[in-house]
């Protein structure tokens, strides 16, 4: 399965791997989809999704060095203090068929790991 904004990027027996684009034009901005079927034995068995992704801040668009700049401090502050930083996340999809495509690669790779299990 292949579309604009996720494509498998690999598939083993009991995992598959997806990667995802973000319409915000950052061609670095993307999270990893990784569907696996876990078997912890016994009857604990189960089917997981995990996201991957990088933290990263991205300037605002039109905002002056020095906002840029002290916005930088603070979340290094925040991150040497509390030791996370406080970033602010959004991944978008535009449009109905990209929603479309990222829903049917879950449904996808769940339905193969069904069969497995
Ligand atoms: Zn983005």
């Amino acid at each position: 399965m292949t579309s604009e904004n996720i494509c498998k990027v690999s598939e083993y027996e009991d995992s598959i791997f997806y990667k995802a684009h973000c319409n915000c034009m950052s061609p670095e901005h993307e999270h990893c989809l990784e569907l696996s079927y876990e078997n912890h034995g016994g009857e604990n068995k189960e089917i997981c999704l995990t996201l991957y992704s990088d933290l990263a801040y991205y300037d605002i668009y039109g905002c002056k060095w020095y906002h840029k700049f002290w916005k930088r401090i603070k979340i290094a502050f925040s991150l040497l203090i509390g030791g996370h930083p406080e970033i602010h996340d959004c991944f978008l999809f535009n449009g109905e068929k990209a929603v479309e495509d990222y829903i049917k690669a879950l449904q996808e790779g769940l339905e193969k790991l069904k069969s497995i299990v």
